[in-house]
């Protein structure tokens, strides 16, 4: 099957370009989809409204859980331009403590780093060597909805050169990220019973750039109001490998300071109390300070509604223990693909939808006691005697850090796994997934 145009040798008499599928938006989850739901054979349009590469905002971190996304997807991470990390280096409480990734047969070893600027060009690519079309500078607009079905029929652009263009399709897939216009169009808006964070980051030139473990700081101090306050997040340095450091923050909603807090000025102090020869100084900065929300915990639902899905930031999917969204995005895609291959396959439109409807279940197993632990988690940070309680008694104890990794991180062995992978696996089972 191929995207049928007006003038197409099959001579369909119509003015829109028609696809099995639609997806909008070609970050992580939407080039992940794309590339699964094109090697499964079905004829995908890819839309993005940048053109590649471009800046993104992001920490550029990847845990072991997207690397083994990485490989299902088949992109290679040998190469220039990618740099291994073992582990996380925490350091808080007067403690700086090392934990290896853990070793487990599900996951990969090592995590990577890769700037965004060209790791979703890759992603896309990839995509496109799977046989979906990718169109750049095609911004979406709004969704082409049925009057009489109510149901989301396709979308409607505006392309390169300006021009209005519709594309049909019996599924659309919202892989647009946080302000996911299109889930808005219909409806679909932020649930405010669910986290949220802000994340600022720029780049130095460092020696630190090839450092083989993601740095992660738990103590942000903020002095707004003349109080000091332990803010609930944390602050990191990840080395790209290319001369600089990714450096940034992230802070979480549950604290009255959320709203106040001057996040650019807080990472200027903070970086400024490093020591010198790290050269995190004004003089080393690449590029400016940048800032973006982190949407957890499924905070957009439903995940699926009239012939449109939401994958990864659209459907608010970031892990609230940690802020890692790259896992995730891609996981669902593969996840909304797997969905749609085997909707577009049934004789009915009855029996495809009921396929459809079953992709809000499918990722509630997958994540959603998980994600309700992380959402008591983040209330819990939100307490800042309980963050000094934790960094002060928690941070010392080795063991107690090496299962807050695995926690924090997701890193476990789905069966068959130690005892700490199964206390974490036997709560997230045991907590409710609403
Ligand atoms: C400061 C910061 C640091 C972070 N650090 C990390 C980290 O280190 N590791 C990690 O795993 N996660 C991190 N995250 C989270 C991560 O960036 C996101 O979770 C991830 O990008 C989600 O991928 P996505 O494909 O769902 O959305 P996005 O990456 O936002 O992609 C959405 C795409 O849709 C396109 N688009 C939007 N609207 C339209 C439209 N109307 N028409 C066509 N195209 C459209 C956009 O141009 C974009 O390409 C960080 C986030 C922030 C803000």
């Amino acid at each position: 099957m191929s995207a049928t145009a007006p003038d197409a040798p099959s001579g369909r008499a119509t003015a829109d370009l028609e696809a099995d599928v639609i997806i909008v938006g070609a970050g992580p989850a939407g080039s992940a989809a794309a590339c699964h739901m094109a090697s499964a054979g079905l004829d995908v349009l890819l839309l993005e409204k940048t053109s590649f590469p471009r800046e993104k905002v992001c920490g550029d971190g990847l845990t072991p859980r997207a690397v083994k996304q990485l490989a299902a997807l088949g992109v290679p991470f040998d190469g220039d331009g990618w740099i291994r990390n073992r582990g996380l280096r925490i350091i808080g409480g007067g403690v700086r403590l090392e934990l290896p990734w853990p070793e487990l047969a599900s996951y990969p070893g090592f995590g990577l780093v890769r700037t965004r600027y060209d790791f979703d060009l890759i992603l896309a690519e990839r995509a496109r060597a799977c046989g979906a079309k990718l169109l750049e500078r095609t911004n979406v607009r709004e969704p082409l909805v049925d009057e009489r079905t109510g149901r989301v029929q396709g979308v409607v652009a505006t392309g390169p050169d300006g021009e209005q263009v519709r594309y049909r399709a019996p599924l659309v897939v919202a892989a647009d990220g946080n302000a996911s216009r299109l889930s808005v169009a219909l409806g679909i808006r932020k649930r405010d019973d669910r986290p949220m964070g802000v994340a600022v980051r720029t780049y130095f030139d460092s020696p630190r750039h090839d450092d083989d473990y993601l740095e992660s700081w738990l103590e942000l101090w903020d002095d707004t109001g003349g109080r000091r306050t332990l803010l609930p997040g944390y602050g990191w340095v990840f080395g790209v490998g290319d001369g600089t450091c990714n450096v940034g923050l992230g802070i979480l909603n549950s604290t009255s300071a959320f709203q106040e807090v001057d996040y650019r000025s807080l990472l200027k102090r903070w970086t400024q109390s490093m020591p010198e020869e790290w050269g995190f100084t004004e003089e080393n900065r690449r590029g400016g300070v940048r800032g973006a929300a982190l949407p957890m915990g499924f905070n957009r639902t439903p995940h699926y509604s009239r012939g449109l899905m939401l994958v990864g930031d659209a459907g608010g999917m970031v892990n609230p223990f940690n802020g890692e969204g790259i896992a995730y995005a891609l996981e669902a895609g593969a996840i909304a693909a797997d969905v749609a291959v085997q909707a577009l396959s049934r004789p009915t439109v009855q029996t495809r939808e009921r396929t459809l409807m079953r992709y809000p279940d499918v990722l509630r197993d997958a994540y959603g006691g998980y994600y309700t632990l992380g959402r008591y988690f983040v209330k819990m940070i939100g307490n800042p005697e309980f963050m000094k309680y934790a960094t002060r008694y928690g941070l010392p104890q080795r063991t107690l850090m090496r299962f807050a990794l695995k926690m924090l991180a997701n890193l476990t062995e789905p069966s068959h796994g130690d005892a700490m992978d199964r206390v974490i696996n036997g709560m997230s089972r045991m907590a409710p997934t609403s």
